[in-house]
């Protein structure tokens, strides 16, 4: 069991890809990925997936992070509980959103929670003397997604 997430890129939405094969078909789902409308076929999914991954030299993705497995995950949520503070630093969104206790299965972070999100990682990173390398690596990761999602407009998707 692993968490990775993603941000994409905006070449698809800029009209920098090549054209769709059934531009009539194509659409945007609700987490802001390139979809297909109406009740499409095996065949014209294949050839929708073909054309996301060759849509740009990005195929599709701008950043792309692995976040670790199920044991960093609660690792990771003790750590940020024990880090929250009563007045003090709080990560509502890190420990409801990124690395709660359960699976994430195509969620997404909306583009409006993103400032917020690397307010929380900011914080965290901002007492990197007490983090341990795995630690660092998490929140740079988060920090990359949230910079790519702040810059395209684009949710995080886990
Ligand atoms: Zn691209």
């Amino acid at each position: 069991m692993s968490l990775d997430a993603f941000v994409r890129c905006t070449c698809i939405r800029d009209g920098k890809a090549k054209p769709h094969p059934f531009p009539e078909k194509f659409m945007w789902d609700e987490a802001g990925a390139p979809s297909l409308s109406g009740d499409p076929s095996e065949e014209e999914w294949e050839a929708h997936d073909r054309w996301v991954q060759e849509s740009c030299e990005h195929e599709g993705y701008l950043v792309s992070e692995f976040l670790g497995n199920i044991t960093r995950a609660q690792h990771l949520r003790d750590f940020l509980r024990g880090l929250q503070g009563e007045p003090g630093p709080k990560f509502p969104i890190l420990l409801k959103k990124v690395i709660y206790d359960g699976t994430h299965t195509g969620d997404w972070i909306p583009v409006k929670e993103s400032p917020a999100l690397l307010r929380e990682v900011d914080l965290v990173l901002g007492s990197s003397d007490i983090l341990t390398e795995g630690e660092k690596e998490f929140f740079l990761s988060m920090k990359r997604l949230c910079d790519a999602s702040i810059a395209t407009g684009n949710p995080i998707v886990f």
